[in-house]
């Protein structure tokens, strides 16, 4: 089936206690696209991407992974995972660890490959607690695209990063999508999803409150200024 999505979440409600973090949420990312998740704190987008990891189960609604249940070790082999807070061994080697990573994966990139990718091929022989904080960050994208995942996770990716370190993991992620890799990626920042999406979807209070093109979104931001001026 060639227009099934890659990841699909419909009518996907989360409750922690009292609080709904996410309300019927709809949300699809087909093969090939970036789908961009833009939302203040608090909006539901990590939730989001933990119920299609298998990290949490839905109160309510479908969590499908390439079709299938997200704990399906069949769908968990195709995707790559890079989350906000990454607990990795302090003192293992950057080389140990993303050797170690891809042992896990039927198809592993070639390490080279993968640290070239990440623009980490000079750091393969430092301690990955010894790293700056940009470093950990190429590390952790690393880790998450050296399986070949046919879905890549990144929940945002570049948050701390300057400006040239984040258009250097830009380009690498344009080199995935060029490769046919799907990709979910969490952002606060609008220029980023400009930069990379296919199309946006904007949460608010664990709901979808708008889903398109930038172009779109754009224009919408700019029609409500003008709204809001001209009142
Ligand atoms: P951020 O941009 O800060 O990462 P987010 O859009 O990813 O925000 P979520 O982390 O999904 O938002 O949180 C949505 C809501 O659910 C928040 O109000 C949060 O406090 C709550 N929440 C998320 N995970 C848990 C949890 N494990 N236990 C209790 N509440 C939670």
């Amino acid at each position: 089936l060639a227009s099934r999505p890659v990841a699909r979440l419909a009518g996907a409600t989360r409750r922690y206690g009292q609080q709904t973090a996410l309300d019927a949420v709809d949300l699809v990312v087909q093969r090939g696209e970036l789908l961009a998740l833009l939302g203040p704190n608090g909006a539901g987008k990590t939730t989001a991407i933990g119920l299609l990891l298998g990290l949490a189960r839905a109160d309510a609604g479908t969590v499908e992974l390439f079709g299938m249940d997200p704990q399906r070790i069949e769908a968990r082999r195709r995707i790559g995972v890079m989350l906000q807070s990454a607990e990795l061994p302090p003192t293992l080697r950057v080389g140990e660890l993303l050797r170690l990573t891809a042992s896990y994966y039927p198809v592993p990139r070639r390490l080279e490959e993968t640290a070239a990718m990440a623009g980490i091929g000079d750091l393969l022989k430092r301690p990955y607690a010894k790293l700056s904080g940009g470093q950990q960050r190429r590390v952790q994208f690393a880790l998450a695209v050296c399986g070949r995942p046919e879905l890549l996770f990144l929940d945002e990716p570049t948050v701390g990063m300057d400006i040239e370190a984040r258009q250097k993991l830009w380009a690498a992620i344009r080199q995935l999508i060029a490769e046919g890799c799907s990709v979910l990626l969490t952002t606060h920042y609008l220029e980023e999803a400009e930069a990379l999406a296919d199309r946006v979807c904007v949460m608010t209070r664990g709901r979808v409150i708008h889903e398109g093109t930038v172009e779109a979104l754009r224009a919408r931001v700019a029609l409500r200024r003008i709204r809001c001026a001209s009142t």
